[in-house]
């Protein structure tokens, strides 16, 4: 992370022993620092470039009324958004592994068949010799226990790949899961658990994170031990099927939900239904989000709609819809 803020002379004197170079102070009398590399590779003017763009990106992070003191975390790992209108500039690039597959070792197999009756996945298949399909084999490994001649061993597989960045906003914690590939619900609780790690070692008070729809496996993995869950609802018919889902699974992990209506006006009847269940489930639907044609032409041009038009009637109600959660905390 290139630029860092002390808020207090102890914090100021750690970044100083941790190699930090001191570039200045703002105005409300925190400290500003950029790492050695930085200061290293950039000339003056393009340090005060960056220095310019870095204020510019914390106006944006308070526009959009999200404090420097959060963390994101993009949980959707099946359909990762965040980065289309944050744009985050990649520190850190992992690969993750969520199981293993098995392989058989032709040399050693003596075509007993064993392996391929056991399988409860169809992943095993002869065919002139016995083969197991890669995408069918859930890496369960009764296969390999059952082989009398240990023929089979497991493998990981790399499903897809997790991401540290730096936002306009603060940190971003974000995940690529491959083409067709499961586990999504381990690669949520990898993306939490290191946006948590960089919050307590960083001294973040939030983590926001963007979770997933529906109510499967990645769901459950965003909401559990969380203090609040935003349920971002429609007035359609699967909306209202969704939300009535989401709220018992919060209500399940004691959770506080708190509901938004996307596009309210859509449908009037289906919005109240919406008000009913948050109602019977003690969830407070806190706001009404209007169509907002905004929306759209922010996202054809990769910005957030308050960055496109912070006067558009979407952006004026998710900025309040920010500090009613900040205010419940
Ligand atoms: S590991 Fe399990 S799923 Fe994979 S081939 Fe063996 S028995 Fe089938
Ligand atoms: S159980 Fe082992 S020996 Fe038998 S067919 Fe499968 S891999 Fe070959």
């Amino acid at each position: 992370m290139k630029r860092k803020v002390a808020h207090s002379e102890e914090e100021r004197k750690a970044f100083i022993a941790k190699g930090f170079k001191e570039v200045g102070k703002e105005e409300n009398g925190n400290y500003v620092f950029w790492s050695n590399k930085m200061t290293d590779i950039l000339s003056k003017r393009e340090m005060e470039v960056f220095e310019l763009q870095d204020k510019k990106n914390v106006e944006i992070a308070e526009i959009l009324g999200i404090s420097e003191k959060s963390v994101l975390a993009d949980n959707d790992v099946d359909a990762a958004d965040l980065h289309l209108v944050l744009k985050p500039e990649i520190i850190e690039k992992h690969e993750f592994s969520g199981g293993n597959v098995a392989v058989i070792d032709q040399e050693k197999c003596i075509s007993c068949g064993k392996c391929e009756e056991l399988c409860h996945f169809d992943a095993i298949h002869h065919n002139d010799i016995y083969l197991i399909d890669e995408l069918s084999c859930e890496g369960c490994g009764l296969c390999s226990l059952a082989c009398p001649v240990e023929a089979i061993s497991e493998h990981e597989v790399i499903n897809g790949n997790w991401f540290v960045s730096e936002t306009k906003t603060g940190p971003m914690v974000h995940a690529l899961l491959g083409v067709a590939e499961e586990n999504t619900g381990k690669l949520v609780t990898k993306v939490r658990k290191t946006a948590s790690g960089i919050a307590s070692q960083e001294k973040y008070d939030k983590i926001l994170a963007d979770g997933p729809p529906g109510t499967g496996c990645p769901v459950i993995a965003s909401l559990s031990g969380v203090d609040l869950a935003v349920i971002v609802t429609e007035p359609t018919v699967s909306g209202v099927h969704d939300l009535e889902r989401v709220l018992k699974l919060a209500k399940h992990f004691r959770v506080e939900s708190k509901v938004v209506i996307n596009k309210a006006d859509l449908n009037k009847n289906q919005a109240n239904r919406i008000y009913n269940l948050a109602n019977e489930s003690g969830a407070e639907v806190i706001a009404e989000i209007p169509f907002d044609d905004n929306v759209l032409n922010a996202l054809k041009e990769g910005k957030t709609v308050i960055e496109y038009n912070d006067q558009a009637p979407a952006s004026k109600i998710i900025k309040e819809i920010y500090k009613k959660i900040v205010s419940s905390e």
